[in-house]
């Protein structure tokens, strides 16, 4: 990689920030199409966000992937919102278009993706949806046109209601909002396709699903968890053993940043690429 005056500089901000696998997925993607960018990660304190993002406009930053604690903060930095950001008052990727910042989202797109890339039909289908933080109210927007039925389950009941409420007044009566418990969720999932987990559980260090949930897994259910730390989480082993189908949250990390990428560089993400450089970085 040659660094020059021409170079265009793309980065990720967040704190902590120390564990991104978004500086290996993008360079590796930046080198293979021989791209002249370059991708870095910035720590940056909540206090120092506006300074960060006034360092993008005068640094001429090209791009910018923005993780926690900023996504939704970022938002009032931004000269454009994508009409996804706009209902999800979050924000994970920025675009610098000769000086106005666009904000976008990738995640909804990046969990779609996924679905899509590895043959699960979305169509008309019932998807269960773990969560109504941040990820999932991205994933649910993106999921709603298409399925015939979401079920939100939180484990603070009026997020899940909430989201479900916002979601009808744009697409529609086909969604609900209940609680995160086992019975509830064992109920659900008699008759769903898809089980998605967007609740932090499962993470390093964090508990796990309920284990009552093993009853409702079956062989004609496709489960993904958006946890891609560890990449085998035990609801997807849970969910292996029961014969359904697994899809782990490093595909979506993959296709949102596969999304990021092209709004930066308009050339289409070399996502195997992308892939390896993270399972890589992941099993180290
Ligand atoms: P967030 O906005 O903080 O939301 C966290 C969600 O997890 C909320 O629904 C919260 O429920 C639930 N939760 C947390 N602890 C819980 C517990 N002990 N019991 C039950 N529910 C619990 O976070 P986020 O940004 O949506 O991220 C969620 C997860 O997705 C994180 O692990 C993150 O790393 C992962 N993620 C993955 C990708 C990817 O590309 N694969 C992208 C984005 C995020 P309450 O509302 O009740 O607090």
């Amino acid at each position: 990689m040659i660094i020059s005056g021409k170079t265009r500089v793309c980065g990720v901000i967040g704190d902590p920030i120390e564990h991104t696998l978004s500086p290996i997925m993008h360079n590796a993607a930046f080198n293979y199409l021989g791209l002249d960018f370059v991708f870095f990660a910035f720590n940056v304190k909540t206090d120092d966000l506006g300074n960060a993002i006034r360092g993008v406009r005068g640094l001429h930053f090209h791009g910018l992937n923005v993780t926690m604690p900023h996504k939704n903060a970022v938002v009032n930095y931004l000269d454009e919102l994508d009409p996804i950001v706009k209902f999800l008052g979050s924000a994970n990727t920025i675009l610098n278009k000769e000086g106005a910042l666009l904000g976008f989202n990738t995640d909804g797109i990046g969990a779609t993706k996924a679905l899509e890339e590895n043959n699960i039909e979305m169509s008309e289908k019932k998807v269960v949806l773990l969560g109504a933080g941040g990820a999932a109210k991205a994933i649910a927007f993106s999921l709603a046109e298409e399925v015939a039925d979401l079920v939100i389950l939180n484990r603070t009941v009026e997020k899940a209601k909430a989201l479900a409420e916002a979601l009808s007044g744009i697409f529609g009566n086909k969604f609900n909002g209940d609680r995160l418990s086992s019975e509830v969720l064992t109920r659900n999932l008699v008759d769903s396709d898809i089980l998605i987990n967007a609740t932090s559980l499962g993470m390093k260090q964090k508990p796990s699903l309920n284990l009552a949930v093993l009853q409702g897994l079956t062989s004609k259910l496709t489960v993904m968890d958006i946890v891609y730390h560890p990449i085998e989480t035990k609801l997807l082993k849970d969910a292996k053993a029961a014969g359904s189908k697994v899809i782990s949250g490093v595909e979506m990390l993959i296709f949102q940043a596969a999304a990021s990428f092209e709004i930066w560089t308009g050339f289409s993400a070399p996502v195997q690429v992308m892939r390896k450089a993270a399972l890589n970085a992941l099993s180290r």
